[in-house]
């Protein structure tokens, strides 16, 4: 069967990949974000359905992997949370690329149980849901605690974090640290418990939800740490919620001008089955086309935070490419049973204790 817009979405993925491989390696932008990058090259090596992106995807994410390691070659004597959890993506990225560090992982280890889980993201996962009194960065530049209402720096007044938003991190990191083999502030099962509280979702309602964006992302993010970035299919049964949601505000990537959103909502529908026949894949496919940037990415040209522009690029590759054959499957097997007792309207016993 003649594949939809194969040769124009090839080129684009090939375009896009150059993109992030010059971006990171602009030395900046590898010292903030090169345990991003080795994530990116990963996934794209190791779920890929073309062999000639696997190839691309592993040769580069393995010369950038080489030269993370040796930018961190220990753990530096003062360390904060965010340092540790940088340093268990990247390191488990350049694992998974071929590109090992047993001493490092031991030292990680040795440092990872001096952080909680508010450290790592802000909420004791085990004993309370996503809260709602995490103040956004302050426009300021300051980072305040949790429950600050006024700046501490510059008395200005704070505005709270979607519980969504906080949902997030707390996902990736102790989905990322349990895989990795350290614990990032909170077992996987004690943050995905909270997921029925997380539901339903709200919509769009044409601009009126203010949590819809991070609720999109909250969602896919749901999908990524459940099917190992990719690496497996989700059936439909096990997170009704979360595909209906997908599969009703696909488009509204489109309304609020966001390839980078598409290309989430893209691969997520993918993984639970939808194919690249599917009306809403074929829409986001010609949207995604059309928007690509002349240089190769996606996402504003102009944005000053480097994350903006290669993070884009990825989901946009996310979204456009092909998948090898996946089976159903968890990345954590055993909370299949939690998952289904879910879907049927059952929480007893869920939270907590
Ligand atoms: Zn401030």
């Amino acid at each position: 069967m003649r594949r939809f817009r194969g040769p124009e979405r090839d080129r684009a993925i090939q375009r896009g990949m150059e993109f992030i491989y010059r971006t990171a390696c602009v030395p900046e932008n590898f010292e903030q974000y090169g345990y991003d990058f080795l994530c990116c090259f990963q996934v794209i090596s190791s779920t890929s359905l073309s062999e000639e992106l696997r190839e691309t995807a592993r040769t580069m994410g393995r010369e950038r992997a080489r030269h993370w390691r040796l930018k961190h070659p220990r753990v530096p004597k003062k360390v904060d949370a965010d340092t540790v959890a940088g340093l268990v993506f990247g390191s488990d990225a350049a694992d998974r690329l071929g590109v090992r560090d047993k001493a490092l992982k031991e030292q990680i280890r040795a440092v990872a149980g001096r952080f909680s889980a508010r450290d790592y993201f802000w909420f004791d996962a085990a004993n309370e849901p996503p809260p709602l009194d995490v103040p956004d960065g302050c426009e300021c530049g300051a980072v305040n605690p949790r429950g600050r209402k006024i700046c501490g720096s510059c008395k200005q007044p704070l505005e709270m974090l979607s519980r969504y938003a906080v949902y997030i991190d707390a996902l990736t990191r102790s989905y990322i640290g349990e895989r990795y083999g350290v614990t990032l502030g909170a077992r996987y099962a004690d943050v995905i418990k909270w997921l029925p509280v997380m539901r339903p979702y709200e919509g769009y309602n044409n601009g009126e939800n203010p949590d819809f964006y991070w609720t999109v992302y909250a969602v896919t993010h749901v999908v990524y740490t459940l099917n190992d970035y990719n690496l497996y299919n989700l059936s439909s049964r096990w997170l009704a919620d979360e595909f209906s949601f997908l599969k009703r505000n696909l488009k509204q990537a489109i309304v609020m001008e966001d390839p980078e959103t598409m290309g989430e909502f893209m691969d997520t529908l993918k993984s639970f089955g939808l194919g690249e026949n599917h009306s809403l894949i074929r829409q986001g496919v010609e949207y995604l086309l059309a928007e690509q940037n002349p240089d190769g990415s996606w996402g504003d040209m102009n944005a000053e935070d480097v994350y903006q522009r290669y993070h884009p690029t990825w989901t946009a590759i996310d979204g456009l490419r092909e998948y090898g054959s996946r089976n159903e499957r968890l990345s954590f097997p055993r909370l299949l049973p939690r998952l289904e007792r879910w879907a049927a309207g059952n929480h007893q016993g869920d939270h907590g204790k």
